[in-house]
């Protein structure tokens, strides 16, 4: 079939000014880490469910695959289309309406291509409280975050995205639409149809609304920066503080000084309250009854944790505007690395208590192996998450580095997460740079329910090909 037939098949269906194929389309073809450019067909925007549903029939009807995008946001080269400009791009960003808020189911229904932001500031305008949370909010869009099952810095107390999420509408590969909106909590009625589309990675079917759990808000929010001397102590510091603190501990993230370092060079305007240690470590506490209590609950615990040993100084945020700074100065490590250069990413789960041993042991084995190479470790170590992230050694070029020594830098970490029980893979997914190793790492018995889940769902293969389970 022609790309002219399925093209204007397409402009059928969304109607031609949301049919581009012409111009500068890199926002759609050029991935965030600008690892992955591709050329698209064309960048199809559909305007609401039913459009999406006679793109994805269009699509289906000439044989074309499918590539669908929300903020283009994600870590993994998984939302952009390959190079063969025989993809088409899926848009979901004008599918951003919030549909309705339950205040006393206390749910939201939303379509996909609303941006995080703006549904966090939706529920917040009804006083209540959307708790995904990530540095990219700004830019990704709920479709995103369900199928990739985001993480983000209160995973901790709420859970990742599949935990938040109650229902979903899906645009099945054959262009049927599964209303699945249901705003239940309890609901055993066969196999869980919503759990197979969360973190698919726009492999088995185009989300195009979900309806999700909100909270009440909390009465106040307080951040806490400590440092402590060593990662053991930064994970006694964690136990203490769930033990302390039980729900109300709603983040706990570590950041190597090396991260922060990065964070001082490149952005020096930001503020750093202490003084350079091993591990800083950023704490928050959400607290039900009041702004004083919170500082109460929060001053008493480190105080245990100094007279512990666990920490050498603390701070805690005065103000909201304090509190964000703090946020601010952790959110900002991505960006101060990607300053820096390109670098070999590793987003990583482990048993908490497994944490020391294993940086312990991988920083030293990288230091034997690949000489002056820096580690900018941070993460959300509440939730066993490290960002693990390799550097070039100062003064070496970043390119020839990772050309030279990526597939080696990955297999020594990787390996090593293995033996200590971790994933290689968190909350990022897998999209299209970790293809081999999900086939490398997973039992075959898992892979191959895998690929008869992606048979069964997607029969002709167009859903976002090559990506997570790859192409055989
Ligand atoms: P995209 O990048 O557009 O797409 C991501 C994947 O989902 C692709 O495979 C795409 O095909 C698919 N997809 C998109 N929309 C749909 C849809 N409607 N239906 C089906 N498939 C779809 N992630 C975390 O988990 N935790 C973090 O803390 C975090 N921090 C980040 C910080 C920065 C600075 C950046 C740039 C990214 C961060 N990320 C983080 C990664 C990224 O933001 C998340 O993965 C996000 O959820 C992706 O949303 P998106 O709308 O940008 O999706």
């Amino acid at each position: 079939m022609s790309h002219d037939a399925v093209l204007q098949a397409l402009r059928a269906a969304v109607g031609p000014a949301q049919v581009l194929t012409d111009g500068d389309l890199s926002a759609w073809e050029l991935d965030w880490r600008k690892r992955y450019r591709g050329r698209a067909l064309a960048v199809v925007r559909p305007g609401n469910t039913h459009e999406v549903a006679a793109v994805v029939k269009a699509c289906a009807a000439h044989g074309v695959p499918l590539v669908p995008q929300g903020g283009n946001t994600g870590l993994v080269g998984g939302g952009v289309p390959d190079d063969s400009g025989r993809q088409v791009v899926l848009s979901l960003s004008r599918l951003n309406r919030v549909r309705t808020i339950d205040r006393d189911n206390l749910t939201m229904t939303a379509e996909a291509g609303v941006v995080l932001q703006a549904a966090q500031q939706a529920a917040d305008a009804e006083g209540l409280l959307l708790p995904l949370s990530l540095a990219a909010e700004g830019s990704c869009t709920l479709g995103g975050n369900l199928a990739t099952n985001a993480g983000g810095t209160q995973v901790l107390r709420y859970g990742n995205a599949r935990e938040l999420c109650l229902g979903l509408e899906v645009v099945t590969a054959a262009g049927e639409v599964w209303d699945g909106l249901s705003g239940l909590r309890k609901d055993n009625t066969g196999y869980d149809l919503r759990d197979l589309f969360i973190g698919s990675e726009g492999t088995l079917g185009i989300i195009t609304a979900a309806t999700l759990k909100l909270y009440p808000q909390p009465a106040a929010r307080m951040t806490a920066l400590a440092t402590c001397d060593t990662m053991p102590a930064a994970v006694r510091l964690l136990g203490l503080a769930q033990a302390r603190l039980a729900s109300g501990l709603t983040g706990f993230e570590v950041m190597g000084e090396f991260a922060l370092s990065l964070v001082a060079k490149h952005f020096p305007q930001l503020p750093r309250p202490l003084p350079a240690a091993p591990w800083t470590v950023l704490l928050e506490l959400s607290d039900s009854e009041s702004e004083a209590h919170a500082r109460t609950q929060f001053e008493s615990l480190l105080e245990a944790a100094l007279e512990a040993g666990l920490i050498t100084d603390a701070a805690v945020a005065e103000s909201v505007a304090q509190s964000k700074a703090l946020w601010h100065l952790r959110e900002s490590i991505p960006l101060a690395q990607a300053e820096e250069g390109l670098n070999i990413k590793h987003d990583i789960s482990l048993p908490v208590s497994s944490i020391p041993a294993f940086v312990e042991a991988t920083d030293a084995g990288l230091q034997a192996r690949f000489p002056g190479a820096r580690l900018v470790n941070f993460g959300h170590l509440g939730d066993g998450n490290l960002h693990y992230n390799v550097q070039a050694p100062e003064g070496d070029a970043a390119a020839p580095f990772l050309q030279q020594h990526e597939a080696a830098v990955n297999a020594l970490v990787y390996d090593a997460v293995d033996r200590f029980g971790g994933s290689f893979s968190a909350e990022h997914g897998v999209g299209a740079l970790k293809v081999d190793d999900l086939r490398r790492r997973k039992p075959a018995v898992a892979l191959e329910l895998m690929r008869a889940i992606k048979r069964a769902l997607d029969p002709q293969g167009l859903l976002n090909p090559g990506r997570v389970v790859g192409t055989s």
